[in-house]
């Protein structure tokens, strides 16, 4: 066995490089293994039978796998890679997809043009396959990091994280810095901001009556919805960043009444608190435009906006050191995506999002990451977590 330390031997990145491509074939496997094995967020099951087969891993690898029992999503996983050091890195990922159960069907795991496709294998599971690596490199003594490496798994990022939030915040308060293997944006650009987002659910009650006898009893609640629509749609402020979109409606029970009842969900996307503050008032002061309507508007902030602070600006500029001695040109930016390094970041905890592998698609049918960049995104990965 190879052993890299930059004690005695000096290592170069490239051959830590060529270690993780002489392995892509098995990295390939177990990505499919990972793909195959669907979890949906709301599948508890499904997500468990995952995070088992991911607790055997890390078991293989000498670590021990912690379970922390959720009822109603998959139960979050964490394992700890000792350092020497008192400081920690907190790698977060989740294995949640958005892909429903037999997604596979229409959708399976395959090569093609030097693609990988299959649900989820963006978001997030090459991330998750990526930190999985890192585990043996780990237990092989290929990586030797000071700082203790903590691997957290969480399992409902995708609908809104409420059974993980408290437990990420309490290991990111426990960390010197968080690295996310979430996608990264085109080309492998890290994340070092994101958009915060708002959920609403706007509940509109007018009254029914016959839509031919007597329809000016009636308090129509659709009309209502309409002009409700317009004006929440204007909420938005693209010189700030701000975007406000109603993205599901219904109402009304028949062709030939009156509606009383109508609803629509709103999703809002904000860069900064002010911006939050402002939209979620707005939202609680919407007011009835037909006399004797009744509006409710329910939720509110779902996750704050990851900022740019100075500490992730540092963390950036070294992280950009290291992958330029592999000869990598690492970038970053933002995106109107939200994740739980938002959480992390909120904390004044410097976060980098992104570190997944390149690829396309999220959430789309074509969700893909590229065959090429695995190996490089892997020790790319490697590298920061023994380095940083
Ligand atoms: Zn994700």
């Amino acid at each position: 066995m190879r052993r890299f330390s930059f004690i005695g031997v000096k290592v170069t990145h490239r051959d830590l490089i060529k270690t993780v491509e002489s392995e892509l074939d098995q990295m390939v496997e177990l990505l499919r293994q990972l793909v195959e094995m669907e979890s949906p967020s709301t599948e508890k099951q499904a997500v468990d039978r995952l995070g088992h087969f991911l607790a055997d891993h890390i078991r293989q690898c000498g670590l021990e796998p912690r379970f922390e029992q959720r009822s109603t999503v998959g139960d979050i996983i964490w394992a700890e890679w000792e350092g020497s050091s008192p400081e920690r890195i907190l790698v977060l990922c989740h294995i949640d997809t958005v892909w429903e159960l037999s997604s596979l069907q229409r959708n399976p795991f395959r090569i093609e043009n030097g693609r990988l496709y299959g649900p989820g294998i963006f978001d997030m599971k090459s991330g998750v396959a990526a930190t999985m690596k890192i585990q043996e490199y780990l237990n092989r003594s290929l990586l030797r990091p000071r700082k203790k490496i903590r691997f957290l798994y969480t399992t409902d990022e995708e609908i809104g994280s409420n059974e993980s939030r408290a437990l990420i915040e309490e290991f990111a308060r426990q960390s010197q810095m968080v690295l996310l293997t979430e996608p990264p944006l085109a080309g492998g650009v890290l994340k070092t901001f994101r958009k915060g987002v708002a959920d609403f659910t706007l509940k509109i009650r007018g009254r029914a009556a016959h839509a031919g006898l007597e329809p000016e009893k009636g308090l129509n609640a659709l009309e209502e919805l309409a002009r409700q629509i317009v004006r929440i749609q204007a909420l938005s402020n693209p010189e700030l960043g701000t975007t406000v979109n109603v993205t599901k409606a219904h109402g009304g029970t028949r062709e030939n009444v009156i509606p009383e009842y109508a609803e629509a969900t709103v999703d809002a996307r904000f860069r900064t608190l002010e911006e939050a503050s402002r939209i979620e008032g707005d939202m609680r002061k919407l007011s009835p435009h037909i006399p004797g309507v009744q509006l409710e508007v329910l939720g509110g902030v779902n996750r704050p906006p990851m900022l740019r602070t100075h500490r992730t600006e540092e963390l950036f500029a070294q992280a950009r050191l290291i992958a330029a001695e592999m000869g990598i040109d690492l970038r970053e930016g933002g995106t109107g995506g939200g994740s739980d390094g938002s959480f992390t970041a909120a904390l004044g905890i410097p976060t980098l999002d992104g570190l997944g592998v390149n690829g396309g698609g999220a959430h789309a049918v074509d969700e893909h990451i590229e065959l090429a960049a695995l190996s490089e995104r892997v020790a790319l990965l490697a590298r920061l977590v023994e380095r940083l």
